[in-house]
């Protein structure tokens, strides 16, 4: 299970450390999960440090999104090369809010992707369908038109290093989950993608994850889906005891083997 966190603009570089310390101290024990935090860009450096400093803490270290280019005249965007430096191992590409209010499109989420995988950090790729879209019964369209544009960034061997973040926009900080039919439909539905495109073999070894409104309350249900390779978790990774308790689910599932 690959556990991920989206912070958003929350926390400080201070809080953000305190709750690295808090969390690490928290799943020390042997738990067979991975897990990321997507943080703000402030608080990279001083995370990598401040892991470095305690040993290294088992928490992987994230962004929240990433330009295109490695270096030049691009006045406030930070590269790829930049998030590598400072110990960043995944980054968020295309979160609908980024699509919505920053008019990112697929166009640029696929010059994102390989840009990450040129300087090995780990793209997570998140795309799903708005309520509208939902009701007109076009999921899968808009699913294909957010993926299309990113395969052809993609070689085979790439596939072990991607991670797609299924989100449907209207579960976002809304408090309503998809159920769990709903996201094994689409999750199936993008694996198939990726095996037509590029093999079962390679399609089988991306992680497809799902995120919307997912707290500790509501993960059981998820947890029965096999096609659920882990959860991306915006709202309740904020505090230590919600984003603690995900996780230890989540490994207890992984112990189950279901
Ligand atoms: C997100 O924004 O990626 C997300 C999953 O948010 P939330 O869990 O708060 O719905």
């Amino acid at each position: 299970m690959l556990i991920g966190a989206n912070w958003k603009m929350h926390k400080t570089v201070h809080e953000s450390v305190d709750f690295f310390r808090a969390l690490a101290a928290d799943i020390l024990l042997d738990l067979d999960v991975e897990v990321f935090i997507c943080v703000p860009f402030t608080a990279l450096w001083a995370l990598s440090q401040a892991s470095a400093a305690a040993g290294g803490w088992p928490i992987a270290l994230g962004a929240q999104n990433v330009f295109w280019e490695d270096e030049g005249p691009y006045t406030g965007e930070v590269s790829p090369v930049m998030l590598r430096d400072s110990g960043c191992k995944y980054a968020i590409v295309g979160h609908s809010e980024r699509r919505q209010k920053f008019s990112e499109t697929a166009a640029h989420t696929a010059k994102k992707v390989a840009a990450l995988l040129r300087n090995r950090v780990r793209p997570v790729l998140c795309i799903g369908e708005t309520w509208e879209e939902k009701a007109k019964g076009i999921t899968e369209q808009v699913l294909v038109r957010q993926l299309e544009p990113v395969f052809p960034m993609l070689r085979t061997e790439d596939l072990p290093e991607c991670v797609f973040a299924y989100e449907p926009v209207w579960a976002i900080g809304t408090g309503r989950r998809a159920s769990a039919c709903q996201a094994a439909e689409a999750h199936r539905f993008i694996r198939l993608l990726l095996h037509d495109r590029f093999g079962v073999e390679a399609g089988e070894r991306a992680k497809i994850l799902y995120g919307g409104s997912v707290t500790e309350k509501n993960l059981s249900e998820l947890l029965e889906i096999d096609e659920l390779d882990g959860v991306f978790v915006g709202g309740a990774s904020l505090e230590v005891q919600s984003f603690s308790t995900i996780i230890r689910r989540c490994a207890q599932r992984g112990t189950e083997g279901s």
